[in-house]
């Protein structure tokens, strides 16, 4: 519990306008965009440096108060809900471009930066930072969740980008770690430890980010399939066949009718593929897509010369899917299954996951990020209805333990927070236990986000 010292003593490190024990922000810093229910924390505190969050953690290890990091709260399985209360550091006024390097392809910035902004102040360099979750999300909490979306086909994940890292240990101490070199092998690759720690290991204060050039040319396609089997096959095939989409991005035809409805978009409502390739020669792009016309000659319908506007309401419309499925069905509420397999058994795990949502009695949309084996399913139910919550959370169970069997993980980008612990067990076996050594080492007093992860 904190204690009127406590918040003394944390006004004397932030000043008395950066600290908040207000009912509105307490309510606001107790809950993420997940299904979980909010926990309040008993106070927030907005750092704006390393040095004050190094005095706030060297406080709050020393009377064993719960600290959990939260930036735009966009995660989807309570990773930033404060469980035990305490302190909530919110982010976001850390959130300077502090240097730009054009010629070296790197940006450094302070964490609590969203990666939406950091990309407008990269365009007039003809330079981006490809890592895209959909929602309006920080740089440390993309770090800290190692978030990935549409384009880690081509471009990687948010830990693929990360090149350095600054971070304040709940002793306070400041570390920084890596470098500015795109490749090294200089001993353990500690920067690795904090990428996807979820905030339960340290704070992430300042991030140098490796970026990419902006592509000259774009093509996309949409290619709809008889059925869900043949859908899900052709997503081996053609990444087998040695291409690689900025995004290849499954739906099944509830999705497709979603979206159509809500942005009249007039696709077949069948199992659906969308492509798209990014590069800097048309005529490179051209042969990729001729190879796609090829392994999909059999499929219902093949769409492939989408113009500009056409191609942005589409992803538009694959963006706002969860956005959607709340507007079509106000008053229902959905948990977010997120799970990853290995390309040959994305089949199976797409149609056992029809099959749960039948054998469950739930009404559910299917889609993912095919083209890395992700699959997700957004199961609703009506909150405080009947037992539908207890069916979707055994249909989401089932279709974990069925992507563990096909040798997958339980979460392939949005993290374990609560969620997926009770997956932990079962994913990691013996290795678990090395990993609870790594954060007793490095957090002995279980200060650091505590009740997520482990
Ligand atoms: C509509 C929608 C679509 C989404 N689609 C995707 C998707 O396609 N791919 C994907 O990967 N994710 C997706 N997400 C999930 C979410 O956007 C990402 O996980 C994102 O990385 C969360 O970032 P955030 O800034 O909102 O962090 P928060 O949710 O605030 O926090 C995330 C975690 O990081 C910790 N944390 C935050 N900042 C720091 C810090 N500076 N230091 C240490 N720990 C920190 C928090 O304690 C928490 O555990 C989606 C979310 C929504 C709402």
């Amino acid at each position: 519990m904190l204690e009127a010292e406590d918040l003394d003593r944390l006004r004397a490190i932030v000043g008395p306008e950066r600290l908040s024990t207000g009912e509105s922000e307490l309510e606001l810093h107790s809950r993420d965009e997940s299904h979980h229910p909010p926990s309040r924390p008993e106070a927030v505190v907005w750092p704006r440096s390393a040095e004050e969050i190094s005095a706030i953690l060297k406080l709050a290890n020393s009377r064993k108060i719960p600290v959990t990091p939260w930036a735009g709260g966009t995660s989807l399985e309570g990773n930033p809900i404060p469980v035990r209360g305490g302190l909530v550091l919110d982010m976001r006024l850390m959130d300077r471009v502090l240097w730009i390097r054009p010629e070296d392809l790197q940006v450094r910035v302070e964490a609590g930066l969203d990666f939406v902004r950091l990309n407008e102040r990269l365009e007039r360099y003809g330079l981006f930072f490809p890592p895209d979750p959909g929602a309006v999300a920080t740089i440390g909490g993309m770090v800290a969740n190692d978030a990935k979306g549409i384009r880690a086909m081509k471009y990687g994940s948010t830990g693929d980008h990360v090149l350095g890292l600054e971070v304040v240990l709940p002793t306070g101490e400041i570390v920084e770690l890596g470098s500015r070199a795109w490749r090294s092998s200089s001993g353990y690759d500690l920067k690795r430890l904090f990428i996807g720690s979820e905030g339960t290991l340290a704070v992430i204060t300042e991030v140098t980010l490796g970026l990419s050039g902006l592509p000259a040319e774009f093509l996309a396609a949409v290619v709809s399939f008889a059925s869900l089997a043949e859908a899900a096959r052709a997503v081996a095939e053609l990444v087998g066949a040695g291409l690689v989409p900025a995004a290849l991005e499954f739906m099944d035809e509830e999705t497709v009718a979603l979206i159509n409805k809500f942005n009249k978009l007039g696709l077949p409502e069948r199992p659906t593929l969308f492509l798209e390739f990014q590069g800097s020669s048309r005529a490179a792009l051209e042969d990729d897509l001729q190879l796609v016309r090829q392994i999909c000659a059999g499929a219902h319908r093949l769409e492939t010369g989408l113009g500009r506007e056409e191609r942005d309401r589409l992803w538009e419309a694959r963006h706002l899917i969860h956005d959607t499925i709340r507007k079509a069905f106000p008053k229902v509420a959905g948990i977010v299954v997120d799970v990853a397999v290995p390309l040959s058994r994305y089949p199976e795990l797409v149609e056992y996951a029809k099959w749960a949502l039948q054998e469950h009695g739930l009404k559910g949309y299917l889609f993912g990020h095919a083209g890395l084996g992700g699959l997700h399913a957004e199961l609703l139910y009506h909150p405080g209805e009947g037992d539908e919550l207890d069916r979707a959370e055994a249909a989401n169970a089932a279709i974990v333990h069925r992507a563990l069997e096909l040798g997958g993980t339980a979460t392939g980008e949005h993290g374990v927070g609560l969620g997926k612990r009770r997956f932990m067990e079962r994913e990691h076996g013996p290795s678990l236990e090395l990993m609870r050594k790594i954060k007793a080492l490095l957090d002995p007093n279980g200060i650091m986000n505590p009740g997520k992860v482990l």
